[in-house]
């Protein structure tokens, strides 16, 4: 019981000097026109009409990854997720993470250090809600996935702060992971 009453303390830690850039403050997040001209005026490899997102995304996922809502913290499926696996785009399916990189960031959102690969996300500036931000989306269909931070662990001192909302958590195959 020590060793968690501990872990516990050091997630309280966290929380207190390396969150105060969370997504958002619990703040109702409106909708950003800005985000989503942009969105409507780069070119990505998958491009859908605005329709055909709202057919596709649950209502959440919708918000989060084509209006760049934020869920609330510790409420999303993979925030506290430890199996091994790949993390996919949950708009186009293209693996943006993996759980090699993912750390217990204390935020309440799924975090990590590092991408899958490089060039499978675009940074923007996003000076939404009063403060700057870095914006990631997709580089394959432009959806809004979270932050990025530069509080993050080595060896890359990132925290890509995401929402679980823009992923989809596939399990690696545990007879793959013993050849
Ligand atoms: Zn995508």
């Amino acid at each position: 019981m020590k060793a968690r009453f501990n872990w516990l303390a050091l997630g309280a830690l966290a929380l207190t000097v390396g969150c105060h850039a969370s997504p958002n403050n619990n703040v109702a997040v409106a909708p950003q026109t800005a985000n989503s001209t942009t969105n409507q005026t780069m070119k990505f490899p998958v491009t859908k009409t605005d329709a055909e997102w709202r057919q596709e995304l649950t209502p959440e996922q919708y918000r989060v990854l084509r209006q760049a809502d934020t869920e609330r913290p510790f409420t999303g499926k993979y925030w506290n997720t430890r199996e091994p696996g790949v993390y996919r785009c949950a708009a186009c399916g293209e693996i943006i993470f993996t759980s090699e990189t993912k750390f217990d960031s204390g935020c309440g959102w799924p975090s990590f250090y590092d991408l899958a690969a490089e060039k499978k996300v675009i940074l923007r500036d996003d000076d939404s809600l009063g403060m700057h931000r870095t914006e990631v989306i997709c580089a394959h269909c432009g959806s809004h996935l979270g932050h990025l931070f530069d509080d993050g662990p080595k060896p890359t001192g990132l925290r890509y702060c995401i929402n679980s909302a823009s992923l989809n958590f596939e399990a690696t195959n545990s007879a793959d992971a013993k050849k």
